[in-house]
């Protein structure tokens, strides 16, 4: 069997593991969902992405969090661990977590695309594309209350056609259900150091969130 063919059926095997556990046409919540996911996406070769990548990064977290942060794509400090937001932007994020009073175990971390595009370049449509099925299965299993959108590109995937982030934050909008809120990316926040107004506006969003989540 050549390569390509071995990786199509590995795939194949890999999704059947993951239907025959989440059972006909209902999503299990808990960690056995979670690592069937991981496997797929750690093994993912659906784009160009994996030539260049160290680790794909599916996401970190709680499996069952009512809370979730989305952001476009795993930078390179991510890329080397294999986890999300841990470079300097993943650590305004998670002091903003921490200010919620949450801390990063307690809510799912996560990307649009799970590998890093090559020079911290957008991801592209197609890279998105044959990556979302990852992230709408995380969301089926997690069952968030509210999904955090990070920067423009996250906040245009789950609403397409959306004008700057400016103009969406501030407000929740309806994805599939959930409340989704827009917000600045963490990265903007630290190449824009010293902007309060910046910081202020994040932190009135997080706490539309927080009010959200505790009604
Ligand atoms: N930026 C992102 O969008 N995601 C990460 O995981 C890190 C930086």
């Amino acid at each position: 069997m050549d390569k390509e063919a071995e990786e199509l059926l590995n795939d194949l095997k890999n999704r059947i593991d993951y239907f025959d556990l989440i059972g006909a046409g209902s999503m299990a919540k808990g960690s056995s969902a979670e690592s069937v996911i991981n496997k797929r996406i750690l093994s993912c070769r659906r784009c160009d992405l994996f030539k260049t990548r160290t680790h794909a990064v599916p996401g970190e977290g709680n499996f069952n969090a009512d809370l979730m942060f989305v952001g476009e794509g795993p930078g390179h400090d991510e890329d080397i661990k294999g986890k999300p937001f841990i470079g300097r932007a993943g650590q305004l994020l998670t002091k903003i977590i921490t200010v919620m009073g949450f801390d990063r175990k307690d809510v799912y971390i996560t990307n649009v695309v799970k590998c890093r595009p090559p020079n911290n370049r957008n991801p592209q449509l197609e890279e998105m594309e044959a990556c979302k099925e990852y992230l709408f299965e995380q969301i089926e299993c997690i069952q968030p209350r509210v999904i955090v959108t990070l920067g423009k590109v996250a906040t245009d995937f789950f609403i397409p056609g959306s004008v700057s982030i400016s103009a969406m934050r501030g407000k929740f909008h309806l994805f599939r259900n959930i409340q989704l809120m827009p917000t600045f990316h963490p990265s903007y926040l630290v190449r824009q150091q010293g902007n309060k107004e910046l910081r202020r506006k994040v932190w009135n969003d997080m706490k539309q969130v927080m009010a959200r989540l505790s009604k």
